[in-house]
C-alpha cells in the first residue's frame, strides 16, 4: 500500500496534487511520500517484535539525506556499501553503532573511515578483505566488529542481475568453508567476531529461498558456537520484493517474513538485523514525466516523454516493469490507447514500455511511473548531458525539493580544461 491515490481524478502524493508539484518544479522529477516510507519501515520493525532486532535500511535503494533522516528518526539503522554511503549516513545523523558496512570490495580508506567514525559491524566478504580490516584496525589500535557473509548456494529465483546467493556469484564465502574462515578470523588481531551475515538477492517474491538460506544459517550458528565462536548477531540481508504490477499476485508481506524468521531462528537467542531497501523505498516513490510528442510509427504509436533511461534505468537494465499511469485520469467512457512509451535518449534501450494500454494522451500531459522510489534516482546518470532530475519529498499537505535540478552551467563547470587547451 502506498499514498499515491487519485482524488477528484488527479493523482495525489499524500495530500498534494502531483500537478501542483509539477507546476512548481518542472518535469521530470522523483516524488517520495513520507507516510509510505514510515509505514514500510514500521511494517518490518513490527514484524520482528519480540526479538531483539535492528532494521538497517539498505540506503543504496534511495539515499537522499531527507529520506535517511525520515527513517533515522524512527530508529532505523543503515546498511551502507561504500565510503560515500557511510558519510551520507553520518551526515544524516545516524550514529556509527547503527551502521553496518556491506559490500565485496571495501578499501582500506573506507575501512579506516568507518573504524574512526564508529561502526556497528563490517560484513566481511572474503579472506583478503578480512586481512585488510585486521591490518587497518591494528594500525588504528581499534577492534573491528565483524560478521562473515556466507554464500548459502540458494537460488533466490529472481532476475540474474540481482541474485547474489548462488555459488557462482561474487558475494560472500561459500558456506562449506565457513568454519575455516571463522577460525582464521579468531586468529587475526584487531577483529571481533559478532555474528553471521547472509543476503541472497533482491526482489524475491517467495519466502522459500529465504527459508532455505536461514535454515543453513541456523545450522551454522550451532556449529560455530560449538567451535567456540560468540555468535550473537544474525544479519539476514534484505531482498523482500514489491508488487511492481498491481495486476499480479503480491510477494509475501513483511509480517509473514517476520514470522518465518522467528520460526527458523528464534530459538537461537540472537539479535536479528535485516537490511530491506526496495520494500521500504520502492512504492514510496514515483517518477513524474511529461509527454513531449505523440509520434505515429508504421504499426504503433510512440509516447515520447521527457524522462529517459538515464533518469530511470530499471527497464533498460533489468527488463523491469513499472506501472505507468496518467496523472489526470481519463474522462469516464474514454477508450484507452496503446503506446510504446519511450524517452528522448539516442538508444533503442530507452524504452520504458511496449504496447502499453493507458489513457489516450497528448503533448504536455503528465504521466507517473509507479514503484520508482528504489533504485531510481540513485542509479540516474547525466547521459546525453541531461541534468539529474529533482527529488521532492511530500509530508501530508507539504512538499519540499530535497535535491534540486542542476543548471547546465553547473554541469559543464564540473569539467576542467587543461592548460594546453586554454586561451
Ligand atoms: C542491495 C542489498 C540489500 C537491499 O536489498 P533490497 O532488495 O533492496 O531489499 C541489502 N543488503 C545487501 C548486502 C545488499 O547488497
Amino acid at each position: 500500500m502506498d499514498h499515491f491515490l487519485y482524488r477528484d481524478g488527479v493523482l495525489h502524493a499524500e495530500d498534494v496534487p502531483v500537478t501542483e508539484i509539477a507546476a512548481a518544479v518542472g518535469t521530470p522529477f522523483y516524488c517520495y511520500s513520507t507516510a509510505t516510507l514510515e509505514r514500510h519501515f514500521r511494517l518490518f520493525d513490527d514484524a520482528l517484535e519480540g526479538m531483539d532486532h535492528l532494521v538497517c535500511y539498505a540506503m543504496k535503494a534511495a539515499s537522499n539525506q531527507a529520506i535517511l533522516r525520515t527513517l533515522a528518526a524512527l530508529g532505523a539503522g543503515m546498511d551502507v556499501v561504500s565510503g560515500g554511503e557511510y558519510a551520507r549516513a553520518k551526515a544524516a545523523g545516524v550514529p556509527g553503532e547503527r551502521i553496518v558496512f556491506s559490500g565485496v570490495g571495501k578499501t582500506e580508506e573506507e575501512i579506516a573511515a568507518a573504524l574512526s567514525g564508529g561502526i556497528r559491524q563490517f560484513n566481511v566478504e572474503s579472506e583478503p578483505e578480512m586481512a585488510a580490516i585486521s591490518a587497518v584496525a591494528s594500525r588504528l589500535g581499534r577492534e573491528a566488529p565483524i560478521t562473515i557473509r556466507v554464500n548459502p548456494d540458494v537460488d533466490a529465483k529472481t532476475h540474474a542481475k540481482i541474485a547474489t546467493g548462488k555459488s557462482e556469484n561474487k558475494f560472500g564465502i561459500p558456506i562449506s568453508r565457513a568454519r575455516d574462515v571463522y577460525a582464521l578470523a579468531a586468529s587475526l588481531p584487531g577483529l571481533k567476531v559478532v555474528g553471521i551475515d547472509v543476503h541472497i538477492g533482491s526482489q524475491l517474491t517467495q519466502l522459500a529461498p529465504f527459508e532455505a538460506a536461514y535454515r543453513k544459517v541456523a545450522e551454522l550458528t550451532e556449529t560455530l558456537r560449538a567451535d567456540g565462536h560468540d555468535i550473537k548477531r544474525l544479519d539476514l540481508g534484505g531482498g523482500l520484493g514489491i508488487p511492481y504490477e498491481r495486476s499480479n499476485t503480491a510477494p509475501p508481506l513483511p509480517v509473514e517474513y517476520g514470522a518465518m524468521v522467528k520460526r527458523e531462528l528464534g530459538h537461537l537467542g540472537c539479535e536479528i538485523e535485516i537490511e530491506p531497501g526496495r520494500l521500504i523505498a520502492g512504492n514510496a516513490g514515483i517518477m513524474v514525466s511529461k509527454v513531449i510528442y505523440v509520434k505515429s510509427g508504421e504499426d504503433r504509436e510512440f509516447l515520447i516523454v521527457d524522462g529517459a533511461m538515464n533518469d530511470l534505468i530499471r527497464p533498460a537494465m533489468y527488463e523491469a516493469h513499472h506501472d505507468i499511469v496518467p496523472v489526470v485520469e481519463a474522462a469516464p467512457g474514454q477508450v484507452p490507447a496503446t503506446y510504446d512509451i519511450v524517452g528522448p535518449v539516442c538508444e533503442s534501450g530507452d524504452t520504458f514500455a511496449k504496447g502499453r494500454d493507458i489513457a489516450k494522451l497528448e503533448a504536455d500531459d503528465l504521466i507517473a511511473f509507479r514503484s520508482a522510489g528504489a533504485y531510481g534516482a540513485v542509479m540516474a546518470s547525466e547521459y546525453n548531458t541531461r541534468p539529474l532530475i529533482p527529488e521532492v519529498l511530500v509530508n501530508g499537505d507539504q512538499f519540499a525539493v530535497i535535491r534540486r535540478r542542476p543548471s547546465y552551467e553547473e554541469m559543464i563547470n564540473r569539467d576542467s580544461i587543461p592548460e594546453w587547451l586554454e586561451g
